[in-house]
């Protein structure tokens, strides 16, 4: 039974999934924050302290064929270094998987989130075994992972899949990259949080001039819910970069479906159905009909899962 970890812009999650059959089966994950902040040497201790407790409490020793981690990327598929990421500052140019493997003294196989969610999607998703299929993380970042023809799309330096840096709506923000407009500048949950706090300098009404410490996403969510109408224009920029972002994927690859994931999707509630007539609306007139866009079935868990799937392939790789 493979182990898995999942390390997100906010948290990392360490986790044992049962890839063996049609159905999988997940531990409850051990938690913690990332705070990227610290220093990428004292989040891998964690995660490695993380995995040792789980085999411990589960009786399976870690080895070279059974961990897997899923990462908010850019990082390449082949080692885990990281590039410049806007929501893991200052961990470019390090590896997960030489960390971990210098810490456990055995193989780890790291690649991309959401590389991770699209295989796991194939395996266990609403579309199994789908030929073109594309999964989109909506959380702290935005990111992909693309099966064209049947194959993962990795690219040149193994960085495809960062649709989240696609310029959407120029001028309505950017991501920690300084991207002007991207995807994930305008309708992640960083960016929703942010553009909050921005159009918020400017009045002292409305419900989240109340909240308590810095505006999340949750509470922009919440107040938008509840009819405030500075959040729901976030809220509706947004929606509008998203559906940008997902008309243009179904332009460009004519996949049998994107399957959406993470935290701002999830707290779409109404909306969701608002997105997916937005991105109908742009859409090529062959989706006039049928919009092959739904939500993902496997939760926050399709990384974790894909990144055991991901390491049970490599041992089959390994052992060939
Ligand atoms: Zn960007």
């Amino acid at each position: 039974m493979p182990f898995a970890a999942d390390i997100g812009g906010t948290s990392i999650r360490v986790s044992m999934v049962d890839t063996r059959y049609d159905h999988y089966t997940l531990t409850e994950p051990i938690r913690f924050l990332t705070d990227p902040a610290r220093g990428f040497n004292s989040a891998m201790d964690e995660l490695a302290a993380g995995l040792k407790d789980l085999a411990i409490q589960n009786d399976i020793p870690l080895s070279s064929e059974n961990i897997g981690v899923a990462s908010a990327g850019p990082i390449s598929m082949y080692d885990g270094t990281y590039d410049f990421s806007p929501n893991l500052p200052g961990w470019q140019g390090h590896s997960v998987s030489r960390a971990l493997e210098e810490i456990l003294g055995v193989a780890v196989y790291t690649a991309h989130d959401g590389a991770m969610g699209v295989l796991a999607e194939s395996k266990y998703g609403q579309h199994p075994d789908t030929a073109n299929l594309i999964y989109v993380t909506v959380s702290t970042g935005i990111g992909a992972g693309i099966i064209a023809n049947g194959e993962i799309v990795a690219g040149r330096q193994s960085g495809a899949g960062e649709v989240g840096h696609m310029i959407v709506m120029p001028g309505r923000g950017s991501c920690n990259n300084g991207c002007d407009g991207c995807l994930e500048g305008v309708s992640s949950g960083t960016a929703i949080a942010r553009r909050a706090r921005a159009l918020m300098e400017n009045t002292q009404d409305g419900m989240l001039s109340n909240t308590p410490g810095p505006v999340t996403a949750a509470d922009v969510v919440a107040a938008a819910r509840a009819g405030d109408s500075l959040a729901i224009s976030v809220i509706e920029d947004a929606l509008e970069g998203l559906a940008n972002g997902l008309s243009g994927l179904l332009a460009i690859f004519d996949p049998d479906v994107i399957v959406l994931g993470g935290g701002v999707i999830d707290g779409l509630g109404h909306w969701w159905d608002e997105l997916l007539e937005r991105t109908q609306h742009k859409a090529l007139p062959r989706y006039k009909h049928v919009l092959p866009v739904s939500k993902t079935i496997l939760g926050g868990d399709a990384p974790l899962i894909g990144a055991a799937v991901f390491a049970s392939q490599q041992k089959e790789v390994y052992q060939a």
